[in-house]
């Protein structure tokens, strides 16, 4: 039996989910809280749902890719939330980077009404999710995992098994760690190349082919150099992973100095109002301090 999908929020990364769910042969009922992302996948093919709770009982397999904690909590236990739409069979896969252990909290709320719930949050930013190249860090129980394992196929090329409820979100804060630490040295050795007068297009050139390259120096470091702060991953949404990195370091006596530092100067880049510009707008806060500007 081909399950029936249901999509909610449609974002940058949401989007090209949807789409790539859709490519692969899924019917899918979409929810948006704003209008624009459900005008462009209906146009396309999909069905529009008139709640989470509508979304949820015409679908075999809820998704969702919302903001944070709070929203996921919203749009699955608030009023009209997948909750209520509960039917026999029902999964729900949450696909946000959020809190693991309000994940286990929702989790166990859905086990209750009958609904099993899988944490599959997602690395490979907006053009993972647009060439359905993702890597897909999954929490819950592995039978769940194998029914939708389909389903998250159509969205990604690496599936990984992490462990219980939680365990998903857990890893994906890992990446985060890791990500934020890479793009800071990435940043910083942007600003250090101008400062000593090299052109940073030519420092860009030889550190990608050397064991200083990482995703960051290959996809942002251009961008800086261009100034295209355009968003494929937000500030406020790297700030928001940072701060979860840092409440779970703390739970289990991780120390996390570094990840301390870069959570800092995302916060404020967020007090200057730039948290809806992509991350590479790390190197500005860089570039306060040492009075120059990355060309
Ligand atoms: P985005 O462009 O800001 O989209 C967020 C989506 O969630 C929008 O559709 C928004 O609806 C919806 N939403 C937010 N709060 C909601 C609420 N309370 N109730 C209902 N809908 C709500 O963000 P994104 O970049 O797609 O990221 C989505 C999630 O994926 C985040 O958790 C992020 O950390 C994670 N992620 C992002 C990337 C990336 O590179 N962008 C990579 C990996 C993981 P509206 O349209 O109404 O605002």
């Amino acid at each position: 039996m081909t399950e029936r999908i249901g999509f909610i929020g449609l974002g940058i990364m949401g989007r090209p989910m949807a789409r790539n769910l859709m490519k692969a042969g899924f019917t899918l009922t979409v929810w948006n809280r704003s209008q624009p992302g459900i005008d462009e996948l209906v146009k396309e093919g999909a069905a529009k749902g008139s709640s989470p709770a509508d979304v949820a009982r015409r679908s075999d397999v809820v998704i969702t890719i919302v903001g944070d904690s709070p929203d996921v909590e919203e749009v699955v236990l608030g009023p009209r939330g997948i909750i209520e739409g509960a039917h026999r069979g029902l999964a729900h896969v949450d696909m946000t980077t959020m809190s693991p252990a309000v994940t286990r909290r929702i989790a166990e709320r859905l086990g209750e009404a009958g609904i099993e719930m899988l944490d599959a949050p997602v690395s490979g930013g907006q053009q993972g999710a647009t060439d359905g190249t993702l890597s897909i860090m999954v929490g819950g129980r592995e039978e769940t995992l194998e029914r939708c394992r389909p389903v998250l196929g159509a969205m990604g090329r690496k599936i990984v098994h992490c462990g219980p409820s939680g365990a998903g979100q857990t890893v994906k804060l890992c990446n985060q760690i890791a990500v934020a630490l890479t793009n800071l040295g990435m940043c910083e050795a942007l600003v250090f190349a101008a400062r000593s007068g090299i052109d940073p297009r030519v420092m860009i050139e030889a550190v990608s082919a050397g064991a200083g390259t990482s995703w960051q120096m290959e996809n942002l470091a251009p961008r800086i150099v261009e100034r295209d702060f355009r968003p494929g991953f937000k500030v406020a949404h790297q700030g928001k992973d940072l701060r979860l990195a840092l409440e779970a370091g703390e739970r289990v006596a991780s120390p996390l100095p570094g990840t301390g530092l870069v959570q800092q100067m995302f916060a404020a880049l967020e007090t200057d109002g730039l948290g809806e510009e992509g991350t590479q707008a790390l190197v500005k806060a860089l570039e306060r301090l040492a009075d120059l500007e990355v060309q």
